[in-house]
């Protein structure tokens, strides 16, 4: 699936997801039913013969209703862990996560059809039916059948066979299904046979079945609807991964049992239809009711598992390219393909794929490539085998995307889409513990691919800022992720779902990377190419990728390992957390240990005792020195003692290809903040960036003095790359800090000490932003950063900011039309607001109402709580819970104005008059958060108290102990918090 998001592009999420979560429970209700009454509504007459040997000149015998009491048998009490109210069963293959061994898919024949016809879809489902007949192998005797199949009803059950590859179709015989039932809580199907299935033969499944399509819900087949050329239209597509393809047809849905698939999709004539593979024919097919039908069919894909299956029922346009003989097509809405909204994606696409086929010496094996952007796609973007499919905001390049990263994300997605047709579709993880094979890969290969293309574009600081930085804020030694899990240790299939996290994506591209650089480029690449040529259309586990490591590892002499790939690697993929590595630069010892959140003395020995076999490239004065390896938990290198000089310094972990933190001694740190006063540019930018960013982490979790961090800044006047400015800024001026500043001496102190060092790069950009904007298009670094050295030069009350801020905000009242420029948007919109007037604060509420993305809805919503006028604010809480004029559907607004620098004080008033309306308007759980975000300032038990007797009448009893508990963790928080502030103040009062 696509990369996570680094920013808070999707702020849509949570809304889909509470969305999602009402449709689940409104489903596993409906499904509940299912099982209930779910039994295959009609099983087929079969044919038993008493050999069990099925016999084509047997005699039909009686109907299912005959057979039915005979299974399952019925014990006394409901089994331990069965979920299925109701529904009795004994113990059986059915209570485990993966199928029993028994049946090997080989092919599918799969029909499906959908009922979407234009202009009929209003209601929020539509209904589909379908058919598959499924080939599979038996490997083990067995007189029962498990598939996964989940909300499916099954209309009819047929199994044939034993195949021969010389029978006639008519001379094939039939095994009796006696009955059909469901484990709906493990999502199995169960075909209870009159006879045995034979090791070694073949045989077929047939089924037929229907469902339910929903709409948005994204999970299986899904519908859509959207605007298009002035017109409300629908369309339908399909979201497998990865365990939906069982909502869709019955089958083997574990990546490991891969097959070949002939699809066949029916569809209204006026739709197109679009799978993994090109079409093959279409005929037309009359309903009940006489009206006609499409009938689309598609060519056999390869061998691939379920969650690949793609489809897509649209009336959209494309736009296509030929690269190396096969066709590119991009599909989006009319309007769309119109504007030219596609050529961006359309023109890098063919490059990428010719590209990873040279790098990898694979030609992409599908004669086509379909992508497809849906109007709304919360998996962002899937990588389908042959049918690619993408949110459009991931996709299209719109007019006023012009100053915006956009193109750089496209870039990243497309690149990762593409990357997956190797890692994962061509070679699959055996098991879901180990996508990280697949998505760390397809992460990683983000940066090369996008490198390639732009050689000017800045791999390292991009790879801190995009993954690393990320990771390594939310990693660490108790976290319960690691990238590989052990199999054992999956129980449901929900925890699937929960592993396409930050770890599986961001550290495992850290990690590919990682052993990229301890190997090199081309031994890395080489390996790769063995790994995917070995396992093309089939499985792998990470030992495998370790061995061909290895294997290239052996072949070589240049490289050599301190002990074999395996054992390096593992302690990487199966540990969490990562080490922290410490030098002391007086005697050239280095210790690791594990990095702990707020360590506190002695937990290492307590808590961890493994290590991390560690390979530390370093340099020395500027010069790149030989690869060493920490491979125990201490060790000296003599050649890294520093001497009194002042030109001698050293640092860990070159261009910071190690997934670890480092630190020194004082000595060393010392020499290090010398340098940068002296020289900052004799320090690579990389380098610069991380001695900030993990210098300020450490210091947060008690590996080093918060002085040591704040040390390093002093030098920032001569700093003009902004993305060191924006490491800086994100740890200095934290959001707990802003909100709580004014409680301190701090805020005039690290104005002036701040304002004075900012200067320089303020007046860079902002000339920038007034003589030349566009320049900023190419400069993705800026893109990303800019946003956050605005807000806080506004925030420190820099004139020329505020100044700039009233210039875009009126041009822009002015002129509608003229966007402003997108990275600053957020901020010239709340200042815009903070020192207008009503007036202002109307305008963008008209702005709003005129909207309909989604996104730009939530800003503007964000915008209006920076108003100061306490008037304004308490009538935007008095719109919020009458829903008038406006409703505000996207966000909470009690949480958004309590997060404001005034609204905080009037929310607390607005709730105590009309909570009421504010618990049904947003039900009680949003008085929970209020109370966090309201509380977010307190430091004595005797806040607490006075909070909870404010909340008390609100708040459930049982939220009420929550609540209490919540609070005093905050409260702690902030007095450690408050005795770092008063370090930091005591030290700016010292440098200012
Ligand atoms: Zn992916």
């Amino acid at each position: 699936m696509g990369p996570l998001s680094s920013s808070g592009f999707y702020v849509s999420r949570a809304v889909a997801l509470l969305l999602a979560a009402l449709a689940a429970a409104l489903l596993l209700a409906l499904a509940v039913l299912a099982a209930l009454y779910g039994r295959c509504a009609r099983v087929q007459p079969s044919d038993l013969h008493h050999s069990g040997v099925p016999d084509a000149a047997s005699s039909p015998r009686g109907t299912q209703e005959e057979q039915l009491p005979t299974w399952p048998p019925r014990p006394t009490r409901e089994p331990a862990g069965t979920a299925t109210p109701g529904h009795w069963r004994p113990p059986g293959p059915w209570d485990q996560l993966r199928l029993p061994p028994w049946l090997v898919p080989l092919h599918y024949e799969l029909e499906l059809w959908p009922r979407l016809r234009p202009n009929e879809f209003q209601s929020p489902t539509l209904s589909f039916t379908g058919r598959v007949n499924i080939t599979v192998r038996c490997t083990a005797a067995t007189a029962r059948l498990l598939l996964h199949s989940l909300f499916l009803d099954c209309e009819s059950a047929e199994v044939r066979g034993p195949l021969s590859s010389g029978a006639r179709d008519g001379a094939v015989g039939r095994v009796p299904v006696d009955d059909v039932w469901f484990a709906f809580d493990m999502q199995y199907m169960v075909l209870e046979l009159g006879a045995t299935l034979q090791p070694g033969s073949r045989y077929e499944l047939q089924l037929s079945f229907s469902g339910l399509v929903y709409r948005d819900l994204r999970e299986g087949l899904f519908f859509s609807i959207y605007t298009d050329q002035g017109e409300r239209r629908a369309l339908l597509a399909s979201q497998m991964e990865p365990t939906f393809a069982r909502s869709v047809f019955p089958c083997f849905d574990e990546p490991a049992l891969k097959a070949t698939f002939n699809i066949t999709i029916i569809h209204h004539p006026s739709y197109g239809a679009l799978s993994n593979m090109p079409k093959l024919g279409q005929s037309e097919k009359r309903d009940v009711n006489g009206s006609v039908w499409t009938v689309t069919t598609f060519s056999t894909t390869p061998h691939m598992p379920t969650y690949l299956v793609a489809l897509a029922i649209c009336d959209y346009d494309h736009v296509s390219r030929t690269e190396r003989g096969q066709e590119i097509r991009i599909w989006a809405r009319k309007d769309a393909i119109a504007n030219g909204n596609a050529a961006f994606a359309l023109n890098i696409t063919g490059p990428i794929f010719s590209f990873l086929e040279d790098l990898f010496n694979i030609s992409y094996p599908l004669p086509k490539t379909d992508i497809i952007a849906l109007p709304t796609f919360d998996n962002s973007a899937m990588e389908n085998w042959g049918l690619l499919i993408f949110d459009e905001s991931l996709l299209l390049m719109q007019p006023n995307d012009q100053v915006t990263d956009k193109k750089a994300v496209i870039s990243f997605i497309l690149s990762h889409e593409i990357g997956h047709q190797w890692f994962g579709n061509l070679v699959t993880m055996n098991w879901w513990n180990d996508i990280w094979l697949k998505e760390g890969f397809a992460s990683y290969f983000e940066f090369g691919v996008i490198n390639y293309f732009n050689p000017k574009f800045r791999r390292n600081e991009v790879f801190f800022s995009n993954i690393l930085h990320h990771v390594l804020s939310e990693d660490h030694a108790l976290v319960s992720r690691a990238v590989s899990l052990k199999v054992e240790n999956f129980t449901e299939t929900s925890e699937i779902n929960e592993l396409f996290d930050l770890f599986t994506y961001n550290k495992g591209a850290s990690l590919a990377r990682m052993l990229s650089s301890f190997l090199n480029e081309n031994v890395f690449i080489s390996a790769l190419k063995s790994y995917l040529k070995t396992f093309s259309y089939s499985n792998a586990e990470q030992d495998d990728l370790w061995r061909h490591f290895q294997m290239v590892v052996d072949d070589q002499s240049k490289i050599l390992l301190p002990a074999p790939v395996k054992s390096i690697m593992d302690r990487w993929t199966h540990q969490s957390g990562f080490p922290v590595i410490t030098l002391n630069v007086s005697t050239g010892a280095m210790k690791q240990e594990p990095f702990y959140l707020g360590k506190v003395k002695n937990q290492t020995l307590l808590t961890h005792n493994d290590t991390w076999i560690v390979p530390i490239l370093w340099i020395k004065n500027g010069i790149t020195q030989s690869l060493v390896w920490l491979d125990k938990s201490s060790k000296i290198f003599p050649e890294m003692q520093v001497s009194d000089s002042d030109h001698d310094w050293v640092i860990l972990n070159f261009n910071m290809t190690g997934y670890y933190r480092v630190n020194y001694d004082n000595v060393g740190w010392k020499k290090l903040k010398q340098q940068l006063e002296k020289d900052p540019k004799a320090i690579p930018v990389i380098h610069r960036l991380q001695m900030i960013d993990d210098a300020f982490s450490l210091s947060k979790n008690n590996y080093v003095e918060i002085e040591t961090a704040l040390d390093l800044t002093k030098y920032l006047a001569e700093e003009d790359e902004i993305i060191v400015w924006y490491a800086v800024l994100v740890n200095l001026v934290t959001k707990d800090l802003v909100f709580d500043v004014n409680n301190y001496d701090m805020y005039p102190l690290l104005k002036k000490y701040l304002l004075k060092r900012l200067i320089s790069i303020w007046n860079m950009y902002s000339t920038v932003i007034r003589e030349n904007v566009a320049a900023l298009q190419d400069d993705y670094l800026a893109l990303v950063a800019l946003e956050k050295l605005f807000e806080t030069a506004c925030w420190l009350g820099l004139e020329d900011c505020l100044q700039l801020s009233r210039e875009l905000f009126k041009h822009w009242t002015n002129h509608p039309g003229n966007e402003i420029p997108y990275p600053i948007k957020s901020v010239v919109l709340c200042y815009g607001v903070a020192f207008g007037s009503d007036e202002e604060w109307d305008f963008l509420l008209n702005m709003y109402s005129n909207k309909t993305k989604e996104e730009e809805r939530i800003q503007l919503t964000y915008a209006m709580s920076c108003s100061k006028d306490p008037w304004i604010l308490h009538r935007y809480l008095e719109y919020a819970v009458t829903a008038a004029p406006f409703t505000f559907n996207e966000t909470n607004i009690m949480e958004v104005v309590a997060e404001s620098e005034v609204g905080r004080y009037i929310v607390k008033d607005f709730l105590i008059n009309n909570w009421q309306a504010v618990s049904e308007r947003y039900g009680t759980q949003s008085l929970v958060n209020l109370m966090y975000i309201i509380g977010r300032t307190i430091s004595t038990d005797l806040q607490i108290t006075e909070l909870q007797q404010f909340f008390g009448n609100m708040l459930e009893e049982h939220q009420k102990l929550t609540v209490r508990a919540k609070l005093q963790t905050i409260k702690n928080k902030n007095v450690e918090n408050k005795k770092r502030n008063a370090r930091m103040t005591a030290w700016l009062r010292k440098n200012t």
